[in-house]
């Protein structure tokens, strides 16, 4: 083993802590960044990471993270995954055509890159954004394709060490992604030529790593740490052979150099697996960290062969929000340590990036929940005492262990966590409760009462959040509005959204959700078993931030929730206007959901909770109603094993909640990713009539892919990417529809955005709306000339006989 330096891995760390800032320093400071550049330069960002670096700092050092390399040296300003593709010099070459060129992330040029590979520029399409494994933190995809050309860039990992160094006195650790995981989870520039193979690469990365590490040891950095999370899932385009005999060279390879850091290599998401880690034994990589939340203690032939060199046990979930089971805790540590030959640190499973800070400072929580609860804080703070035990003894932690069980003694026996009228009506549920009409009669009704036209349009739900509208939440919420008054303003923007559509020729409407700050913590807050928090914000992507809300205990709906609002939309238009619903798993993945029972029940919970709602609905008249699903991919477990057992409670649990619909109540539900094959079948078996995807981000691939699975339901691929302020073209719209309307037919067809549009402002909404509209016009026009003319078997198949398609104004 090429044993470099001589320091030794600390005894307690973490991988990574949350990123945004206790404050969300960091978003503000991007947000104001993007806003008005002249105003607030970049600089002004690279001077908040580097402020955010000290606090971090020197808060997990008072948290007992003291030991040198005890605390990763993250800091990055959009993205860890961008910020190691630029580490790399990852530019895709539309950008350097454009004038950009590869930098450092930490500098004002690296700022310049990273927000126009983020959000796109008047001429650019930004990169892909997708979910990082089974979360709700979503990473830009790199562009490395066979010809991207590559370049070391260390200079901010080094100087972010040095930085901290100098304002802390603490040896902080770099993190990278490993260069397995990082090529796994890019993408080639183009998708038009042969499938690449996406290690193909991996030699001249690893190149570069060697390169990067060599600057790091000369900067005096002494522990680097490289995350390989993907050797914990399955679904690659590469055999798991393959994985794991890249991560072998690419290790050796990398550990091989005398003038390195020593090399912590982690393995969060979930089980590393043994092939992995036997390969990993095969190098010099000083140190392992393995996920024992999710993953199994490592088996002896690996800890055999991983001999004396330290493992990191990841015995603190960075996942959730619970307290550690630390009795659990000290049980898995026990093991490890039985079996390892070397030294047992205590670590996170995964960075805590997904949780929030600090739950002391959430002072309106009920305070038995909120003693139910570890935020990052918390969380280092278990990490620390476990620690403490594995050091002195476990005797040394009596108290801590004796607190923790009491406490879930207390949560056990609390009656918001078991009602029985709860559990009765979910048990009762019955196998036709989730099942409707079939899909012919659906159709035929829904046509005869909707008589919409050949491509519909509409769009996901939510309109523009305008600085006014969020200034009348707070105001009502802080009591400074009364309810009378906010009622009346959520109506006059309701009439506002509801003007606005029918100016912009939509077909089918909605009433632009202003009175919800989130769309999963709006409905917690109306549902009994759900506890809101004040500060608890997580980074989504970007300088994106939820709060998810937390689902302690058993579910009920009091009274209804969304019925007024969308009828009072309907008031005002004789369009169909779209009720706005969250579907069950997306409630649950948006929330931190209770570890106390299984979620197919707390699923089917809220379903039935959703399902009065629909039934609330059709009362008041309305014909289509979305349930929303961004989440159901999210939720995914990665290994292949897991997914037939998720699969059947998170499509039972939307059939459960739209299974009382009427027949000729169109059922819409909307999915936001890119990467829907995997769960093609899962969303067939939705039973939705109609299904709105994120598309446009990735090319034709969807919905070819929808065509290619002749996919049986109506579908709305979407044609505008909502998550950059960009407005597309006319004609990027209009290719999108028309390639749309001849791949899957034209009859089962509708146009919309990607996604919902809170995060827009109102000028490019109704500039994009407007040519998404007349987009939809012109190709109907298209395709009734081609209908006319009989031409080709293209149009036959997008127009079936008995439908009249026409432009807009002739449907009306
Ligand atoms: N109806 C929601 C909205 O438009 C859907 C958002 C989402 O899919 N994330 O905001
Ligand atoms: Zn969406």
């Amino acid at each position: 083993m090429t044993v470099t330096n001589p320091a030794t891995l600390p005894a307690a760390t973490i991988l990574g802590y949350p990123r945004i800032g206790p404050d969300r320093e960091l978003k503000r400071a991007l947000e104001a960044h993007w806003k008005d550049p002249a105003r607030h330069p970049a600089s002004t960002v690279v001077d908040t990471l580097g402020a955010l670096r000290e606090r971090t700092t020197l808060r997990l050092r008072e948290l007992g993270l003291g030991a040198e390399h005890a605390i990763p040296s993250e800091g990055f300003a959009v993205d860890h995954v961008l910020d190691t593709a630029l580490a790399l010099g990852a530019v895709p070459a539309r950008f350097t055509a454009d004038g950009y060129s590869p930098a450092a992330p930490d500098t004002p040029e690296g700022i310049g890159l990273l927000t126009a590979l983020s959000r796109g520029t008047d001429r650019l399409e930004p990169l892909e954004m997708t979910k990082w494994f089974d979360t709700n933190y979503h990473y830009y995809v790199p562009e490395i394709g066979p010809d991207t050309p590559l370049s070391a860039h260390p200079e901010s990992l080094v100087a972010r060490y040095l930085d901290t160094l100098r304002r802390t006195g603490v040896r902080t650790r770099p993190v990278l992604v490993g260069p397995v995981t990082l090529l796994l989870l890019s993408r080639p520039e183009t998708t038009d030529d042969a499938p690449v193979d996406p290690l193909g690469r991996l030699e001249d990365v690893v190149g570069l790593y060697v390169r990067i590490l060599s600057e790091l040891a000369a900067a005096g950095v002494q522990w680097v740490q490289l995350d390989e999370p993907a050797l914990a899932a399955d679904g690659w385009a590469v055999e798991r052979t393959e994985i794991v005999a890249a991560v072998e060279s690419a290790y050796r390879r990398l550990t091989f150099p005398a003038d390195r850091p020593a090399a912590l290599v982690t393995v969060g998401y979930g089980d590393a697996g043994g092939d992995a880690l036997l390969a990993l034994a095969r190098t010099d990589a000083e140190a392992l960290a393995v996920d024992l939340d999710r993953g199994d203690v490592p088996g002896a032939e690996a800890l055999r062969a991983w001999g004396e060199r330290p493992v990191v046990a990841g015995v603190v979930g960075g996942r959730t929000v619970w307290r550690t089971d630390l009795a659990g805790a000290t049980d898995t540590l026990d093991r490890l340590r039985a079996a390892a030959r070397g030294p047992v640190a205590v670590g996170t499973a995964t960075p805590l990036l997904h949780v929030p800070h600090d739950v002391t400072q959430e002072t309106g929580l009920d305070p038995d929940v909120r003693s139910w609860v570890a935020f990052a804080d918390q969380k280092v703070t278990e990490v620390v005492e476990l620690a403490r035990g594995v050091e002195h003894g476990w005797e040394a932690i009596t108290q801590t262990l004796e607190t923790d069980a009491r406490i879930r003694a207390a949560r056990a026996a609390h009656p918001a966590t078991h009602r029985p009228e709860v559990r009765e009506r979910t048990a009762a549920v019955r196998g036709e409760d989730r099942v409707r009409a079939s899909a012919v009669e659906r159709r035929a009704a829904q046509h005869e009462r909707l008589r919409l036209p050949l491509l519909p349009t509409t769009t996901i739900g939510s309109f523009p959040q305008t600085t006014e509208i969020r200034a009348t939440r707070a105001a009502h919420r802080a009591g400074r509005l009364d309810d009378a008054a906010y009622t009346e303003a959520i109506r006059r923007e309701i009439a506002r959204t509801v003007r606005a559509q029918e100016e912009l020729g939509l077909d089918v409407l909605v009433h632009g959700e202003p009175e919800r700050n989130d769309m999963v913590q709006y409905f917690a807050e109306a549902l009994d078993g759900f506890a809101t928090t004040r500060h608890g914000w997580v980074q989504s992507y970007g300088s994106r931030c939820t709060r998810p809300s937390i689902l302690f205990g058993d579910v009920s709906r009091p009274a209804p929730i969304t019925v007024d609002w969308t009828g009072y939309a309907a008031s005002l238009t004789d369009r169909p206007v779209k009720g706005m619903l969250t579907g069950p798993v997306t409630i649950l993945a948006w929330s931190f959901v209770r570890d106390d029972a299984p979620a197919a029940e707390v699923a089917d919970q809220v379903a039935l909770a959703l399902r009065d709602e629909i039934t609330d609905l059709e009362a008041a008249g309305t014909a289509v109603v979305q349930v929303d699903e961004p989440a159901l991919r999210e939720l995914l477990p990665l290994r292949e094993a897991d997914r037939p057992a998720y699969l059947e409670w998170s499509v039972g649990s939307f059939r459960l909640a739209t299974g009382a619909a009427a027949t000729d109540t169109q059922i819409h539900t909307h999915l936001c990713y890119s990467e829907f094959e995997t769960v093609l079948d899962a969303i067939e078996g939705l039973d939705a009539d109609v299904t709105t995807l994120e598309a446009s981000r990735s090319g034709s691939g969807i919905v070819d892919g929808l065509a290619a699975a002749d996919f049986p339901r109506d579908v709305g691929p979407g044609v505008w990417d909502i998550h950059s302020p960009r407005v597309p073209t006319f004609e990027e719209v209009a290719g999108r529809v028309r390639h749309a309307a001849h791949a899957i037919g034209a009859d089962r067809v509708w146009v919309n955005p990607d996604c919902g549009l809170k995060t827009r402002a109102w000028p490019e909404t109704r500039a994009a709306l407007d040519r998404l509209v007349a987009a939809a016009v012109t190709v109907r026009g298209e395709l009734a000339r081609a209908d006319r003319d009989g031409q080709g078997n293209d149009a036959a198949r997008a127009v079936p006989p008995g439908t009249a398609p026409a432009g807009a104004a002739a449907t009306r």
